[in-house]
């Protein structure tokens, strides 16, 4: 198979290193374009990223080369691009939805980590074990905006990765939830580089992440919703209440769940029965970064933990555990997923791999 030629906006920041690492001897993607600030554009990818290279093996030879690009300088896109990967901080929301647009007028679809194009309403927001569907949206996109092949496809924040599937996958067994209370204990890298201060997070607990609990209590809405006349329609039936916390872990955003069901209540061997035999689309399509089991349960008390579970399926699965019932609501556990894997840069490409099989890149 010819593979298709990506390009990454914001390849030298936390996110877009994870690309570099994961697309590495991808059976359909090969990076070609990598993109960032006006900082980094005309350095080689090596000098532009030195030492804020923060990945487990060195920078790959291929990669190292290329010459970063600016951004914004849209004359300098390689012809024989196919797509983006978009992992970018900008001053403001807006300046990154607008770029983000002027891809797609390029005949460009961008598969964002960006949180800018999350609420446009006809943008899907897809986690692909749960609303693949959300892409049917797409064609109604392209019409609204004048795209031909172009297209923005989003994925959510990386702090609800690791308790949506599980919820989702109750749901979809009929055991419909009414109430959750979610506490994330998120990790240092969430926030990118150089990301918090070394003085405000060793040996502490930040109990404030800008903007984060209002997309956990929002996001899942959208992702749970379906695909409208005018766009997605939020899923309403559910209410989050959440707190979201920074705390001195590299990577891997854990959550504390409490979970009240509407009517009928599942036992907890039940729960557990669905969460392991859960499988979804990425799996029976047997995508390259779709986990083989995509929620893994542990029964051992003290799991799971982020230095021992991160990497389970590549950093792809959710694990979960400590599964108890509950002296308020009916049930609570606990949950983790890799941020910048599951939560980012792996999700997207799971994302891209997905838009490659239902057509909508070509
Ligand atoms: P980061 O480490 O700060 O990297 C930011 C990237 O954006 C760098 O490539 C940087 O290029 C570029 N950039 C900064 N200012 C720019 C400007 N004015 N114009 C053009 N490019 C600019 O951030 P990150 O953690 O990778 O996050 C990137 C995006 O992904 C954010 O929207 C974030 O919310 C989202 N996200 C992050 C995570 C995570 O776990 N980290 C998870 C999900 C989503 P230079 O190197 O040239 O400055």
């Amino acid at each position: 198979m010819k593979k298709f030629k990506v390009g990454i906006l914001g390849a030298t920041g936390t996110v877009g290193q994870n690309y570099i690492r994961l697309l590495q001897g991808h059976p359909w993607f090969e990076i070609i374009d990598v993109a960032a600030s006006p900082r980094s554009a005309g350095k080689s990818y090596e000098d532009a990223v030195k030492a804020k290279w923060q990945m487990p093996i060195s920078i790959p030879n291929d990669i190292k080369e290329l010459i970063v690009r600016d951004v914004q300088d849209f004359q300098k896109i390689p012809p024989d691009l196919t797509f983006v990967f978009s992992a970018i901080n900008m001053p403001t929301k807006e300046q990154i939805k607008d770029l983000e647009i002027e891809y797609a007028k390029r005949d460009l679809p961008v598969i964002s980590n960006n949180s800018a194009h999350r609420w446009t309403s006809d943008v899907p927001m897809i986690i692909g074990e749960i609303n693949h569907e959300h892409a049917n949206i797409i064609p109604a996109q392209q019409k609204r905006n004048g795209f031909t092949k172009g297209f923005i496809v989003v994925k959510p924040n990386c702090s609800l990765q690791s308790y949506l599937t599980p919820i989702h996958a109750l749901e979809s067994a009929s055991y419909k939830v009414d109430k959750l209370i979610i506490t994330t204990l998120q990790a240092v890298s969430g926030a990118g580089y150089p990301g918090v201060p070394s003085l405000d997070i060793v040996d502490n607990i930040v109990p404030y992440i800008p903007g984060e609990e209002e997309k956990t209590e929002k996001e899942p809405l959208k992702i749970l919703g379906k695909v409208g006349k005018h766009g997605i329609e939020d899923d309403t039936s559910i209410q989050i209440s959440a707190t979201c916390t920074r705390v001195p872990v590299s990577d891997g955003h854990t959550a504390s769940v409490n979970i009240k069901f509407k009517e009928k209540i599942p036992t907890k061997a039940e729960i557990i029965k669905i969460w392991s035999s859960f499988r979804s689309v990425p799996q029976e399509l047997d995508l390259p970064f779709a986990p083989e089991i995509p929620i893994i349960y542990l029964e051992n008390i003290d799991r799971p933990q982020p230095k021992k579970d991160r990497n389970n399926e590549k950093g792809m699965a959710i694990t979960v555990g400590r599964l108890r019932e509950d002296t308020v609501f009916d049930y609570k556990f606990v949950a983790l997923s890799h941020n910048t894997v599951r939560g980012a840069a792996g999700g997207a490409i799971l994302n891209a791999e997905l838009l490659v099989n239902k057509g909508f890149i070509k």
